[in-house]
């Protein structure tokens, strides 16, 4: 029998398949780790097939030298999805494999899945008098009932250990030693489904996409619980994803307190050895719910009834580094192999997702009123340009000011939103509210600090930095972004004595400081708390009644074509922050482009309306979903390889343009526009193509780059991010 095999390292040049034989008596299966040897070394792979006949010449092929388990850890669904990902992603198959185990798992760590206990046997054991070590395992056994085998060997010597098995006087099994993440457990509160919700429920009832379009508060929660209950029921197990950021304690507490030990949570603030066993859990049927951030979608349960992608909109579903996928394509592929259900949940669904709904590829479900009956809360546009006429410089409108007051004084509380992504940041005149923009693309240019540049994202084009407002000739025309600490000690300036908290990155760096913030702001009457993205989501504080958004104009003119799409997002999402008890909740919002339709929809909370108006946008510019957007990104610390591999493969990818004559809206190559990082020169092909035959054309570039290149190449589809 001979296997194919996946060696566990990261070089293009092994990526491929290599065939080994199996040693007589070995069972070994597809899905199994082994150890083999490769060159002068003994490395860690993964068999993917096992087969009668070899395609070598067998004399020249090497023994597997061991398994570290005698069952397979990828299991075969994950072995389909480690093709179709490799296919569609144009990806590395040892690292796709990597994905689907934990790291304590990985790069050649053998580390036992399951622990050996042993134990003694029930009956009467004679052991002759030489025998000292024997009889004193059998006295440390009776003492402490069990033990692993690996301490057995180190405490009394493997030899003693394997003499008393032999003799049958030791008993071995296998167990599983787990660490739980997480102690604290809520309690569960039991509600009934309203009529909104349980139709949801009774409509998600076979194979197939659905697509749940929820306001703020609607109970998309409750509604996720229920049928991943029902689920349950059914004998079928489920996976329920959330964005990496809103992966509260509250969450997780909420489905603990639900679900108990059958959830098992994969997140980023697991130890690897926390990770490791709640994937074990998952692994051996005893934990049925994965719940966690998009590699959860990993998680190793099989017989899934449904998945779930909650906040299907988020950029974070999209894995930005090496490996990039994206992880509906993923959800898909799972759910189409289990005949399960998927369900995408939004207050605002991506343009793209809305636009699959709406075309009958999803079904559309929708819940457009909350759960508490309650109103939304009054969004108010404030026109930052007319505070600087009013004599108002200062990055609070007068409006905010006094709202903030009033909420001081009735000892109530507010969030303050700082709309901040990146780094990169816009040119904005001050005076008149023009913005710097491509005049080539219509999307706003980004300023670059190292070469004191303003650069489009879209077509590289370069432009001066201008001095004075091409519009108005103010020269009150300037970029950069407030930021937290900023607005932090202004506040603190204006309310003396009253309790002010920062959220963002900076804050929540140490183990559990996420928690100690909010802990803090919840038990704080009157209280501010100032953050990131960070706050936007899914909390659910009921003395918040004021939400302010400082400058919501960061990410519209983030300079890409999903800036008005995000900061549309982001708005709802904060608004639904306020007012979600008793008290009537007000949001202030301030802008410098009260008129931009961004703002005037998510005001009125009119998603459908956006939608149309987005959609007309894209379809007239050609942008995605009704174009692709490739980039190829050529990085290394030798400039002029990345300069003759990027011509190399550019002049061949230009003939393309006459093969698929009239698809290829767009395409340059150029150097990228932050063209150093981690001292690596970076160059790219940018490229725009109709959909007719983007897979084709997409197909042909990678395998042009591929084959220039030493490295592996850095293909992106859409990518969230074009720095
Ligand atoms: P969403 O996820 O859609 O923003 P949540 O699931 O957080 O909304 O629900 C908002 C609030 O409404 C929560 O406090 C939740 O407990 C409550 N809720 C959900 N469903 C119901 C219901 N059927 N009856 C009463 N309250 C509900
Ligand atoms: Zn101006
Ligand atoms: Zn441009």
């Amino acid at each position: 029998m001979y296997a194919s095999v996946i060696i566990d390292q990261d070089a293009k040049a092994i990526d491929r398949v290599f065939e080994y034989i199996v040693p007589d008596g070995t069972r070994v299966c597809a899905g199994m780790r082994v150890v083999v040897p490769f060159g002068a070394r003994v490395v860690q792979g993964f068999v993917i097939e096992i087969k009668h006949d070899c395609s070598y010449d067998p004399s020249k092929l090497k023994k597997i030298i061991s398994c570290p388990e005698d069952f397979a850890v990828i299991k075969p669904e994950m072995l389909e999805l480690m093709k179709f990902m490799a296919d569609k992603n144009h990806l590395k198959l040892a690292s796709v494999l990597r994905l689907f185990l934990p790291s304590e798992m990985r790069e050649g760590k053998v580390r036992e899945l399951f622990a050996t206990s042993c134990s003694l046997y029930e009956g009467e054991i004679s052991l002759s008098k030489a025998a000292v070590k024997q009889q004193e395992i059998v006295n440390y056994l009776r003492e402490v009932g069990s033990e692993k085998l690996t301490t057995l060997n180190e405490k009394f010597g493997a030899g003693a250990v394997k003499a008393l098995f032999d003799k049958g006087f030791i008993i071995k099994e296998k167990v599983q030693l787990v660490r739980s993440p997480m102690s604290s457990v809520g309690q569960d509160k039991k509600i009934t489904l309203n009529p909104a919700q349980q139709k949801v429920l009774d409509t998600v009832c076979e194979e197939g996409v659905y697509l749940l379009h929820g306001v703020t508060g609607s109970g998309k929660t409750e509604v996720y619980m229920h049928l991943i209950d029902r689920e349950l029921e059914n004998g079928k197990n489920a996976i329920m994803l959330v964005p990496e950021i809103s992966l509260t304690p509250q969450i997780m507490a909420n489905f603990k307190a639900r679900f108990g030990d059958k959830v098992a949570l994969l997140h980023s603030g697991l130890s690897a050895g926390e990770r490791f066993d709640e994937w074990k859990r998952l692994y051996s049927g005893q934990a049925r719910i994965a719940i966690g951030a998009r590699s959860a979608i990993f998680a190793p349960l099989d017989n899934l009834g449904i998945i779930i992608l909650d906040e299907e909109h988020d950029s974070s579903y999209t894995s930005e580094s090496n490996p990039r996928y994206f992880t509906a394509d993923i959800a898909k592929f799972r759910a189409k192999y289990n005949k399960a259900k998927l369900l995408l949940g939004s207050a605002t669904p991506s343009v793209e997702s809305y636009k699959k709904a709406k075309e009958g590829e999803y079904k559309l479900l929708e819940l457009p009123i909350r759960a508490n009956g309650r109103e939304m809360p009054k969004i108010q546009i404030v026109d930052m340009i007319g505070e600087i006429r009013a004599g108002n410089s200062g990055m609070f409108s007068s409006q905010l000011l006094a709202d903030l007051a009033k909420v001081v004084n009735d000892k109530k509380q507010a969030m303050i939103f700082i709309n901040r992504r990146g780094y990169s940041s816009f040119m904005r005149c001050r005076d008149c509210g023009y913005i710097a923009k491509c005049t080539d693309c219509d999307v706003s240019l980004v300023y670059h600090r190292e070469d004191n540049r303003l650069k489009c994202h879209y077509c590289g084009k370069q432009f001066k930095v201008p001095d004075r407002c091409p519009s108005c000739g103010s020269e009150n025309i300037k970029h950069g972004a407030v930021g937290t600490e900023r607005v932090v000690s202004e506040l603190k300036a204006l309310f003396p004595g009253v309790k002010i908290l920062r959220m963002d990155n900076d804050t929540t760096s140490s183990k559990n400081a996420h928690q100690k913030i909010l802990d803090e702001f919840k038990n704080s009457l009157p209280a501010i708390l100032v953050g990131t993205q960070m706050i936007a989501k899914g909390h659910d504080f009921e003395n918040v009644v004021l939400v302010g958004i400082v400058d919501a104009d960061q990410s519209l003119y983030q300079t890409d074509y999903r800036s008005t799409e995000r900061t549309f997002s982001l708005i709802t999402q904060v608004a639904g922050r306020a007012g979600r008890s008793e008290d009537e909740g007000k949001v202030v919002l301030q802008t410098y482009a009260p008129r931009h339709y961004a703002y005037k929809f998510a005001a009125n909370y009119d998603y459908k309306g956006f939608y149309k108006k987005e959609e007309n946008i894209r379809q007239t510019a050609s942008f995605p979903p009704f174009s692709r957007i490739i980039r190829v990104l050529f990085a290394d610390s030798d400039e002029n390889y990345v300069r003759d591999t990027l011509k190399v493969c550019y002049n061949e990818a230009r003939l393309l343009k006459e093969k698929y004559a009239g698809q290829i809206i767009y395409m340059d190559a150029m150097k990228s526009p932050i063209k150093r990082m981690q001292n690596k020169y970076r160059y790219q092909i940018l490229m725009r193509v109709k959909l007719d035959r983007a897979d084709e054309i997409e197909k042909e570039l990678f395998e042009i780059c591929d084959k220039a290149c030493k490295n592996s190449v850095f293909f992106e589809v859409n990518p969230q991010n074009l720095s």
